[in-house]
């Protein structure tokens, strides 16, 4: 059943924008490479807005606190977990509450991450909640429905660039950039165009270069050793040397690599 609240939001038009600090909040991690698609705001009508109990997702909120919840103001974020993209909640989620706890980011209502939420009004000791398995989701106060993040990083550095990810994700953009496939497919939030994202390209791109130079001293050592030319075991290789086994790379390019190498190192098989 909805309620009057709801009724109203739509007679009003469905007005609705974020309270500074989720605006700020999103902006910051948009800023720093994260997937727009990752981030979810207002909720979705069925499960957020047209329900019994709008909670802070609904730019009418029942549990604004301290405060009632001011018109028409949105005071959540949802952010879904996608380590390989570089968004590992882990991570963010440990940052953020201790930053919490520690009075620097004094915005946040509570956390919710991993079956647990942590409220300011249990001094963020963590109880049982459901779900939030994929993503985690923070609530805002609505004394702070006005106030600015400030200096405040929403985002500490190098939380979205670690060296892992980095060449996972240069082997993602590498078979985009090779055969056109999505390796990242359908993980979209809230559908849409399944698309790769190219943040953070340079950085991956350098990754994949180290790896291709990692391949050759590979194939270098595989000819010294009498493994020799064999097309399989130079692909193995290739493969291994270039996307660790997170990503296959297509046949066919690992096939004209070796081709390659093994065609130069004929004329001069000393590495
Ligand atoms: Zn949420």
């Amino acid at each position: 059943m909805v309620t009057q609240a709801y009724r109203d939001w739509v007679a009003a038009g469905e007005p609705w924008e974020l309270a500074r600090p989720v605006a700020d909040f999103r902006a910051q991690l948009v800023a720093a490479g994260v997937p727009e698609e990752l981030i979810g705001t207002i909720g979705r009508r069925e499960t957020h807005l047209a329900v019994d109990w709008p909670r802070d997702h609904a730019p009418f909120s029942f549990t604004g606190w301290p405060l009632p919840s001011p018109r028409w103001y949105v005071h959540a974020l949802d952010l879904f977990h996608q380590p390989d993209l570089g968004v590992d909640l882990d991570v963010l989620v440990a940052y953020w509450l201790a930053e919490a706890r520690a009075g620097r980011f004094p915005h946040m209502k509570y956390l919710i991450w991993r079956g647990q939420i942590y409220d300011v009004r249990d001094d963020f000791v963590p109880q049982p909640a459901e779900g939030h398995y994929d993503h985690g989701h923070l609530s805002f106060r609505t004394d702070f429905t006005h106030s600015t993040l400030g200096s405040w990083r929403a985002v500490p550095p190098g939380a979205l660039s670690k060296g892992d990810d980095m060449a996972n994700e240069g082997g993602k953009i590498l078979a985009l950039l090779l055969d056109g496939t999505s390796p990242t497919g359908t993980q979209t939030y809230g559908g849409g165009v399944p698309r790769v994202y190219l943040y953070r390209e340079m950085a991956a791109l350098r990754a994949v270069v180290a790896g291709l130079a990692t391949a050759v001293d590979k194939l270098a050592e595989a000819a010294v050793s009498g493994v020799g030319m064999d097309p399989g075991v130079l692909r193995a290789a290739v493969q291994e040397a270039v996307v660790e086994g997170l990503l296959p790379l297509p046949d066919k390019v690992a096939d004209e690599v070796a081709d390659e190498v093994a065609e130069r190192m004929g004329h001069d098989p000393t590495p």
